[in-house]
């Protein structure tokens, strides 16, 4: 656990006792800071029955109080907690921002911090992954993993790689990280935001709040990002560096990094490298981070090859701009009889946006489209002017039907563009079942394949 100095004989409110509250709460109490904490539920409260007072912060006088501790869920532009906090000069924080102020007690380390609408677990888990790879000391925090706060402290000279989503940004202000590494930033969360430029400037105060020596890595300037980087009066403004063209430069490198295929991964590739090269890493070690990275679970992930259809289970890709990088990377194969395309698209679920946005330009990619859940037939209708699609409403029917249709050499994908809640529990869920119903029409018994037409569990 990361304890600190810095928050003894202070007291504090902590606002939700799901994981990174709990851990906050511990991370305070072990530190000797008083803590108020509270749960709409009483079994999380339980936990810390007789260690610390136990009481909802919006009905309690905040006077005093260095902090109120809220998960990012909790969405800061409709909950009272803001203003009740705000009543009293509280300023209301995350479990980052307790790890900000705890760094001053840590041994000596570098923070690496990691944001973008898309990309954020890969980059973290690739710069962790290669850092690990070159002997040094590092761990992955924030939103990936186990809370920051519950780690154990790396020893002197570790690197400490953040995922940090724009709400947890929020709920942070004196992070300074030595690297911070915008991704991309396309509409996303617009129900948490007053709109585009609020949701970019949020992103935008990663940077912000780095002093004027550290690195800050832009590997899109796209959506007016470049022009706000360029124009930031505050954080890093000496050592600046925007993506150059990385799909030419990685052209003939990308094929060796089995798990980093597609555009996308070449602007994952990107930022890792770059964050390395600042963290004083040489090529040979990057690169062989790169070749033997494996990919997370649902991202672009390999389930399966089976009589040369390839299986690819991206659950993950819940919003537009996440899927058209995977259609974009299986272009059709030239062969003796021409090309043709090799995709499989399995898409749908409950969508977040109107269209298909930047989809509709990689459908020369696509042989087929099978459409599943509540935009199905939204979606079915914007592809049938350009491709054949099968409606199949259930992800069971619409692998079955695939892999019909699937030659060898194509690729059966699961990249939704939607978020899964119309059909399952969440994306995890929705992945797990793309593997189980793969596993069971391509090896599986007679059993399997029967409980399958029944259905896959939610
Ligand atoms: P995040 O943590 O930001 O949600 P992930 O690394 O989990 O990002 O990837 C989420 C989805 O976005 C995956 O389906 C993946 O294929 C896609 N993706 C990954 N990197 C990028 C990128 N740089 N640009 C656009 N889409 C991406």
């Amino acid at each position: 656990m990361i304890t600190s100095r810095a928050f003894a004989g202070k007291k504090y409110a902590v606002l939700g006792l799901a994981r990174s509250g709990a851990a906050a709460t511990e991370a305070l109490l072990a530190s000797g800071a008083e803590v108020l904490a509270w749960d709409r539920q009483e079994e999380p409260r339980a936990a810390f029955a007789g260690r610390c007072a136990l009481a909802d912060p919006l009905d309690a006088d905040l006077s005093g109080f260095a902090g109120v501790v809220v998960s990012p869920g909790v969405p800061l532009n409709t909950h009272p907690i803001v203003a009740h906090a705000a009543r009293f000069g509280v300023p209301v924080i995350g479990d980052i921002e307790l790890f900000a102020q705890a760094r001053a007690s840590l041994p000596r380390h570098k923070v690496v911090g990691i944001t973008g609408t898309n990309g954020k677990s890969t980059t973290t888990a690739l710069v962790a992954h290669i850092l690990q790879c070159a002997g040094i000391p590092a761990l992955m925090g924030g939103n990936i993993g186990i809370p920051i706060l519950e780690q154990q402290p790396l020893p002197a000279g570790g690197v400490y790689v953040l995922e940090l989503s724009s709400y947890q940004i929020d709920l942070t202000h004196s992070l300074d990280c030595e690297v911070a590494v915008l991704l991309n930033v396309t509409p996303d969360h617009l129900d948490r935001y007053d709109g585009f430029a609020e949701y970019r400037a949020s992103k935008l105060r990663l940077l912000e709040m780095q002093g004027p020596d550290h690195v800050a890595i832009v590997a899109s300037g796209e959506n007016g990002v470049e022009e706000c980087v360029r124009a930031m009066t505050t954080g890093a403004r000496s050592k600046q560096w925007f993506a150059g063209n990385y799909l030419t430069d990685f052209a003939s490198e990308q094929p060796g990094w089995p798990a980093l295929q597609g555009p996308h991964n070449a602007q994952n590739a990107w930022a890792a490298r770059m964050v390395c090269l600042a963290l004083g890493l040489d090529r040979d070690q990057i690169n062989r981070g790169l070749a033997t990275y494996s990919s997370l679970p649902h991202r672009m992930e390999r389930v399966t090859e089976h009589d040369g259809v390839l299986f690819i289970n991206d659950s993950k890709a819940t919003n537009t701009a996440s899927t058209a990088p995977a259609l974009a990377a299986w272009p059709p194969m030239p062969s003796i009889h021409g090309s043709a395309p090799r995709i499989h698209w399995i898409l749908g679920g409950l969508a977040k946006e109107e269209g298909l946005g930047e989809c509709m330009k990689h459908l020369g990619n696509v042989a087929a489209a099978y459409t599943i859940g509540e935009a199905g037939p939204r979606f079915a209708e914007l592809l049938e002017p350009h491709v054949p699609v099968a409606r199949a409403e259930m992800l069971n029917e619409a692998v079955q039907v695939a892999m019909e249709h699937a030659q060898p050499g194509d690729v059966v994908l699961l990249s939704p563009a939607c978020a899964s809640f119309d059909q399952f529990r969440d994306f995890e869920r929705r992945g797990e079942c793309f593997r189980q119903i793969v596993g069971a029409l391509t090896g599986g018994s007679d059993d399997d394949r029967k409980a399958l037409a029944r259905g896959c569990p939610q």
